[in-house]
C-alpha cells in the first residue's frame, strides 16, 4: 500500500528576514494574519492536525514557512523545535522540514539543528543572476546560494531550492540560465514560483508605475514547462509549480498582476500532455482519425486539459473525429500510449502502410515508441 505524506505547515510570516524583498507580502501569499507562534501553539497546532490525520498518512513532516528559519534567534528558534521535537520523540512526528535563505546556511548553524530531526531544508534562490537578485533586493548573491547548498549535502540534509522565473530584470535567457545552473546543483528537488505581483509589495508600486512587467500566463507556462523538462533530464522532481491558491492569495486584490492561477501546476502538465500528444501524432504520421490516448489514472485530467481544451486542439488539429482518453494503471506517469489499434484508419493510406501493432508509448523528455511495424 502506497502512503502519502502527511505535511503539518506552520507560518514564521517574514520572522527571521534581515529585510522585505520587493515582491513578498506573506500575509497576502499565505493569508495567514499571526504574527511569531509560541512553541505552545505549535504544539496545539501539530495536535490539531495529527487529530484529523487519516491513517493512511505517513510519514509525518512538521515544515515551517514563510520566514527565514536559520535567521531566528538561536533561543526561539530552539524553543519551535524542542516543541516539535517532543513530538518526534512520541514517535507521533518523523521529522522536520523548513525554508530559508541561502545567506543563513553555514556549518555552525547546521550543527545547531543536530539535536532535532530536521530532514529537509528548502533554499530561497529564487535566481542565479546577480543583477535580477540585486534589483529584488534579495541581499544575497548567486555564490551564496552555491555555497549553502554544497554545505546542506556536507550536512546529508535533503536539499530543495525554490526558484522564481519573472523577477525584475529577468528574460527567457536568464530564467533557463538559472534552471541550469540549479540543476547543476543537483538539489532533491526543486519549486517553480513564477513571480505574481502581491498586494502590499514594493513589486505592486512598480507594476502600477509601469516600471515593472509581469510574465504572461502563457509565458509563465512555456517556461515553466521548459524548466520541469531541464530537471526531469536531470533527475529532479518538480514538487510544486505555481504559488499555492491560499485563503490569502484568493482573496480579491490580493494579487494585483502577473501569471497566477489555481490550477498553474495542471495547467504546464496539461501544456506538456499536449505537446507530447502534438509530436507522437506529426512524428509517426498517425493518419488514423480516431485515436485512443491511454494514460494513468492520475494524468487523466492532465491529458485532457482544463475543459477539454487540450482533446478539442488536438482533434482540429489533426482533423480527427474521435479522440479518447482513457485510464490505464498499467501506463506510468507521465507517459503517453497512442492507441490506434483496431480503428479504421483514412481512406488515403495504403494498406501497405498501416500499423502492424498500432501503438506506441512516449516519455516526456524521452521518447520510447514500443513496437511499430509498418
Ligand atoms: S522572500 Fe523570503 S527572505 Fe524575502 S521577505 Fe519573503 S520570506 Fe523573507
Amino acid at each position: 500500500m502506497k502512503f502519502k505524506p502527511f505535511i503539518i505547515p506552520l507560518f514564521i510570516p517574514h520572522i527571521g528576514c534581515p529585510h522585505r524583498c520587493v515582491f513578498c507580502n506573506q500575509t497576502s501569499i499565505t493569508g495567514h494574519k499571526g504574527g511569531a507562534p509560541s512553541p505552545e501553539e505549535v504544539r496545539n497546532a501539530i495536535s490539531r492536525f495529527l487529530g484529523i490525520k487519516h491513517r493512511r498518512r505517513h510519514p509525518v513532516e512538521v515544515a515551517f514557512y514563510g520566514g527565514t528559519f536559520l535567521g531566528l534567534s538561536r533561543s526561539y528558534r530552539d524553543s519551535l523545535l524542542d516543541a516539535v521535537q517532543g513530538f518526534v520523540e512520541e514517535g507521533e512526528v518523523d521529522s522536520i522540514r523548513f525554508s530559508t535563505r541561502p545567506d543563513t546556511i553555514s556549518d555552525d548553524s547546521l550543527m545547531e539543528l543536530s539535536p532535532y530531526a530536521v530532514r529537509v531544508i528548502e533554499v530561497g534562490a529564487q535566481s542565479t543572476n546577480e543583477s535580477v537578485l540585486a534589483l529584488s533586493r534579495r541581499g544575497h548573491t548567486a555564490e551564496d546560494t552555491r555555497k549553502a547548498v554544497n554545505i546542506l549535502k556536507s550536512h546529508k540534509f535533503r536539499v530543495g531550492i525554490q526558484i522564481m522565473p519573472g523577477l525584475p530584470g529577468d528574460t527567457p535567457e536568464s530564467i533557463l540560465e538559472t534552471g541550469r545552473e540549479v540543476a547543476k546543483l543537483k538539489p532533491d528537488f526543486v519549486r517553480i514560483y513564477p513571480t505574481v505581483v502581491v498586494k502590499n509589495t514594493v513589486l505592486e508600486r512598480w507594476f502600477r508605475e509601469g516600471r515593472f512587467k509581469p510574465l504572461s500566463l502563457s509565458s509563465a507556462i512555456e517556461l515553466t514547462k521548459t524548466l520541469y523538462l531541464l530537471f526531469k533530464a536531470h533527475n529532479i522532481s518538480v514538487i510544486r509549480m505555481g504559488l499555492q491558491a491560499s485563503d490569502g492569495l484568493l482573496e480579491p486584490g490580493n494579487v494585483v498582476g502577473g501569471p497566477f492561477h489555481p490550477a498553474f501546476g495542471h495547467l504546464v502538465h496539461s501544456a506538456l500532455f499536449f505537446d507530447r500528444a502534438t509530436q507522437v501524432f506529426e512524428d509517426e504520421k498517425l493518419l488514423s482519425n480516431k485515436v485512443v490516448l491511454k494514460v494513468h489514472p492520475r494524468d487523466v485530467s492532465r491529458m485532457k486539459g482544463i475543459k477539454n481544451h487540450n482533446i478539442e486542439q488536438l482533434m482540429k488539429r489533426f482533423d480527427l473525429k474521435e479522440l479518447r482518453v482513457i485510464p490505464d494503471p498499467e501506463v506510468s506517469q507521465d507517459m503517453l500510449k497512442v492507441d490506434i489499434a483496431n480503428l479504421p484508419l483514412r481512406q488515403d493510406l495504403s494498406a501497405k502502410k498501416r500499423f502492424n501493432d498500432r501503438s506506441k508509448e512516449s516519455l516526456f523528455g524521452q521518447r520510447r515508441v514500443r513496437k511499430m511495424n509498418i
